[in-house]
């Protein structure tokens, strides 16, 4: 099913009256563009790529990346290339690329026909791995990994040559080559850059560029038992590709000599690796690895659980690629980490529903109200508009009857000062309706709570307005109860109760600090009829409550909502003031 804002809603109409997004704020990568466009470097050309290893789905901090990457390649009149960093069989799966692929397109950017994978460079980079070789620049290591390991020393101390490092080009060409026809087992032999084992750069001490792993990969099935790590793949894939930008997040700033190495040695054509500071968020996780751990343990629901900072995730939630990319401009791009709070991508969303969702009532609590003076059996239709922020939306058609629901929240047997909702004796104005004052109260007799109240309506007051200027000061939302109908609605909180979970100073794990209130599900909610037969992934603004998304789990007799982002309740704002 298609993914819409509103079934009521002309989406495209409505994006075209979303003011445009903020223009590009500049910041020090664009101020390099410049500089090298000035330069006349490349020829004028920009080429930028995203990069995602298919082992997992993108989350938002893929999103700042996209949109750093796709932005500058279309702000620069140039082109972004979508490559998946598919070095590693044992991980990555084909449910991933095209997820990944489905999340890119979902944010608004397109790669066009340049979609590629760096095992499509296979050969060729098997070919560069020969060159080195051939030039004295890398041999075989036959050490076991541990041993590498402990040769390599430290920060403080150099490390220290493997003994094979001054192994002859024939016989490592001799032993390369029989590594990738299969002749020996995984972790016999790997391959090395022949750099620097002192350097005070420890990725630059002999780095491991090529390892033997039997693994059947996704794309190229049983050819290759040898395959080339990361750091080797990554440049000269950019290198193939043409990329004159090639932009990272920090932790790869002390692999960038690697980086340059390996392109200098080879002499071909040399992309300015850039780095910047990744995205990080208060109150969830965003490394790949841990949402896995989540998905895989059943902490949550899925890669699309609407409680997890995936792409899919605030997609189900109700989040917009709009709101998603005004979040990612909004943040900037810098070169030192810092933790971006939640309320800002949760401002931004507000922000975008307010001017595209359509409002209709919701009532996630229902108390029964009747109408005393109100005949039975009749049915008036009230005018109600669509969206105040959007007049070309119009209005609908919102039934009324004498038995209807309004929020338990909207009554108060004891009603606080400056509460202005429903009491005893009190009159308020029901949306779009009429005035109504309350005559009288049921109660549960066994537990005292409030079950069903009497009101009575003015029938001068039609259309929600006084014909003789009585003012009221309490607006209510409501439905007919024989009108309404029935919904789940999924109420989602914070996933951690720690603000940095990830990251604690005693070492607990993340997940015990799951925050078990963090799914809170409603299931005799009560929606006004306009919402019957919305598609998963329409948006609409429950007035008064927050803006909903229809969810996947939906089906024709049963509707189901994912509250994207309360509204800001002013009433709690108010007694939590005037309890201090
Ligand atoms: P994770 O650490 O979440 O597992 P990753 O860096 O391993 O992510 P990749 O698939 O390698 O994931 O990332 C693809 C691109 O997205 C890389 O260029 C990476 O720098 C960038 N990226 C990943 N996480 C973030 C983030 N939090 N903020 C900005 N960019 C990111
Ligand atoms: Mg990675």
């Amino acid at each position: 099913m298609t993914e819409e804002v509103g079934k009521n809603i002309n989406t495209k109409k409505a994006s075209g009256q979303v003011p445009a997004e903020p223009a590009p704020v500049t910041n020090f990568i664009r101020n390099i563009v410049d500089e090298d466009l000035a330069a006349g470097k490349n020829d004028g050309r920009i080429m930028t790529r995203f990069p995602p290893e298919p082992n997992g789905y993108l989350h938002i901090g893929h999103a700042k990346s996209i949109c750093l990457n796709f932005g500058l390649a279309s702000d620069y009149n140039g082109l972004c290339n979508l490559r998946f960093d598919d070095t590693n069989p044992t991980k990555e799966e084909v449910e991933y690329v095209e997820s990944i692929k489905e999340d890119v397109k979902w944010l608004g950017f397109d790669w066009g026909k340049r979609l590629y994978y760096a095992s499509d460079y296979f050969d060729r980079l098997y070919d560069y791995a020969v060159q080195l070789i051939k030039k004295g620049k890398a041999y075989i290591c036959s050490l076991s990994a541990e041993e590498i390991r402990k040769l390599r020393g430290t920060l403080t101390e150099p490390g220290k040559e493997s003994p094979d490092r001054s192994r002859s080009i024939e016989e490592n060409l001799d032993i390369f080559e029989r590594m990738r026809k299969g002749e020996f087992k995984d972790g016999t032999h790997v391959l090395r850059a022949k750099i620097d084992m002192s350097s005070p750069n420890l990725n630059m001490r002999d780095p491991v560029i090529y390892r033997i792993l039997h693994a059947d990969h996704h794309r190229t099935g049983g050819k290759w038992c040898v395959y080339p790590l990361y750091d080797f793949a990554h440049g000269l894939s950019d290198s193939i590709e043409g990329v004159t930008h090639s932009i990272c997040t920090l932790e790869f700033e002390d692999h960038r000599p690697l980086y340059d190495w390996l392109l200098n040695e080879l002499e071909i054509f040399h992309p300015q690796q850039i780095e910047f500071a990744r995205l990080n968020l208060n109150y969830t996780v965003m490394s790949k690895r841990k949402l896995l751990e989540l998905v895989e343990e059943g902490l949550v629901s899925g890669w699309d659980d609407p409680r997890i900072p995936t792409i899919s995730g605030l997609r189900r939630r109700g989040y917009t690629p709009e709101a998603i990319r005004t979040f990612c401009e909004r943040i900037g791009v810098a070169k030192s980490n810092s933790v971006v709070d939640m309320a800002l991508l949760e401002y931004c969303i507000r922000e975008d529903l307010n001017r595209r969702a359509p409002r209709v009532m919701g009532v996630l609590h229902p108390l029964k109200v009747v109408i005393d003076n109100y005949p039975e059996g009749m049915v008036e239709e009230f005018d109600a508009v669509n969206n105040p922020e959007d007049p070309s939306t119009g209005t609908r058609k919102v039934p009324f009857s004498r038995v209807l629901y309004i929020e338990q929240d909207d009554f108060r047997e004891d009603p606080p000062k400056k509460f202005f909702r429903l009491s005893l004796g009190s009159e308020v104005r029901l949306k779009s309706a009429y005035y109504i004052a309350c005559v009288n109260i049921v109660k549960d007799e066994k537990t005292g709570e409030v079950t069903e109240l009497h009101c009575t309506y003015d029938p001068n007051t039609r259309g929600g307005f006084s014909t003789d200027g009585r003012m009221v000061k309490g607006t209510l939302h409501w439905v007919s109860d024989a009108h309404s109908v029935e919904a789940e609605v999924r109420l989602y909180d914070r996933l951690f109760t720690k603000a940095n979970p990830a990251d604690d100073k005693d070492g607990h794990d993340f997940k015990e600090f799951i925050n078990q209130a963090s799914l809170e599900v409603l299931r005799s909610c009560r929606i006004e009829p306009s919402v019957a037969g919305a598609l998963p992934g329409s948006i609409y603004q429950f007035e008064r409550t927050g803006y909903f998304c229809v969810d996947r789990d939906s089906s024709a007799n049963a509707i189901v909502f994912n509250r994207t982002v309360t509204l800001r309740d002013s009433w709690a704002k108010i007694e939590s003031a005037q309890k201090k």
